[in-house]
């Protein structure tokens, strides 16, 4: 099946005695058993549901993996990945990563014992050097969130294999869509399913797959021993988000060509930063790996309190930490997502407190073009007003 089928088509509960059409939500913790010794394919919503399992092989399917499993937020997915790891292993991290999992790293991981070290993985011979001998685990965001850099999936999954380590790709700013990092070699591909997959920022969720079943089994055993698989109820909206990634997608995708080319254009914007744009500085390793460039754009303006003013004067665009949604949403990743990373490990000279992130929904690309032209205009003119500042 081509890909908008299968994203389409969802196989929901094949043995429903009234052939629903859409996959029922089983909102029940309980499944009644034939006797005190006999178990049916169902006792306990936390250790296995039926609308979740659909969502479950839905998704495995769609990664090209043996198995996928759903949690209740992509930290909680985020989170089931470190449990693979033990006190004096090590984790490679990518230097430019969400908030939140610098956070979960930094807070929770390395106090309980598992060295983290990061390092530029975009740069292949850094992360070869950068493995040790303790390295179980790789850990990268492609594109990472918020400077969109690739790393080339393929051949860091050589790096860790060589390591005796495993590879986690969190694809959440493509989704399964555009980039499958199952089919180019890493171990487990995750999603912040709050994102793309979901689509209307009506839910949180994330999502593992993987393409080992010994694996699948063990994350599995995780799942059910920890609790911290998703309802039900937001098992059926993911299901139903799903059904229109790739419309959404589509659409999402060619809108963000037309305004990072256009925002490339405008005075008062300083550097664009879209995976598509030629001088994107990982453009080649991405169009290696995806087959299209997701709908997040970062810029910068050259100054902060510009930007912001930038952020406050747009009315299309909601201010709102996340992205993916439907409807376009603006963010000033240094004070709201990446909060919790440090000034000092923040990707250098490029993650600056004047980085604007957006999201590019599903309305008219000119209305949302017309939207930032004014705001842009209104920011300008407050860096005019102040001797000695003026916006290039
Ligand atoms: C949002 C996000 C997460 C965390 O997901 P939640 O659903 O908010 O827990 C992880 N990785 C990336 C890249 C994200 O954007």
């Amino acid at each position: 099946m081509r890909i908008h089928t299968q994203i389409s088509r969802v196989e929901c509960c094949t043995d429903d005695p009234h052939r629903a059409a859409a996959t029922p939500i089983y909102q029940t913790a309980t499944f009644a058993q034939d006797s005190a010794v006999e178990y049916g394919r169902y006792d306990y919503s936390r250790s296995g549901n039926p609308t979740r399992e659909t969502l479950e092989t839905h998704l495995a399917g769609l990664e090209g993996g043996v198995r996928a499993l759903a949690y209740a937020s992509g930290l909680a997915a985020i989170t089931a990945v470190t449990r693979l790891l033990r006190p004096g292993d090590e984790l490679l991290a990518h230097d430019d990563l969400y908030g939140g999992s610098y956070r979960l790293f930094t807070k929770v991981l390395e106090p309980r014992g598992v060295r983290v070290r990061y390092a530029d993985l975009t740069d292949i011979a850094e992360a070869a050097s950068a493995c040790s001998s303790a390295t179980r685990l790789i850990y990268v965001e492609s594109l990472s969130n918020p400077l969109l850099r690739a790393c080339d999936i393929r051949a860091l999954s050589r790096v860790a294999h060589a390591a005796g380590a495993r590879l986690c790709v969190d694809a959440t700013t493509l989704s399964p869509y555009v980039q499958k990092p199952l089919l180019l070699g890493a171990d487990i591909s995750l999603h912040s399913a709050t994102k793309y997959l979901g689509g209307h920022a009506d839910l949180t969720a994330g999502v593992l797959s993987v393409r080992d079943a010994a694996l699948g089994e063990e994350l599995a055993f995780l799942q059910n021993a920890e609790g911290t698989a998703l309802g039900p109820f937001d098992a059926f909206l993911l299901l139903r988000g799903i059904q229109t990634l790739g419309l959404r997608l589509d659409r999402q995708q060619a809108s963000a060509q037309r305004v990072a080319e256009w925002l490339a254009g405008r005075a008062g914007v300083e550097r664009v930063l879209f995976p598509a744009l030629k001088g994107h500085p990982t453009a080649a390793v991405h169009a290696a790996q995806a087959c299209g460039a997701g709908g997040v754009i970062s810029f910068t303006t050259g100054d902060a309190e510009c930007s912001r003013r930038l952020v406050e004067s747009l009315k299309l665009f909601r201010i709102a930490v996340s992205f993916g949604s439907v409807n376009s949403s603006v963010s000033l990743p240094c004070y709201m997502s990446h909060k919790s990373v440090p000034g000092e490990s923040r990707h250098a000279r490029e993650f600056s407190d004047d980085l604007v992130r957006l999201s590019i929904g599903i309305e008219d690309a000119q209305d949302l073009i017309d939207d930032l032209d004014q705001a842009v205009e209104t920011a300008r003119r407050v860096l005019v007003a102040v001797p000695g500042q003026g916006a290039s």
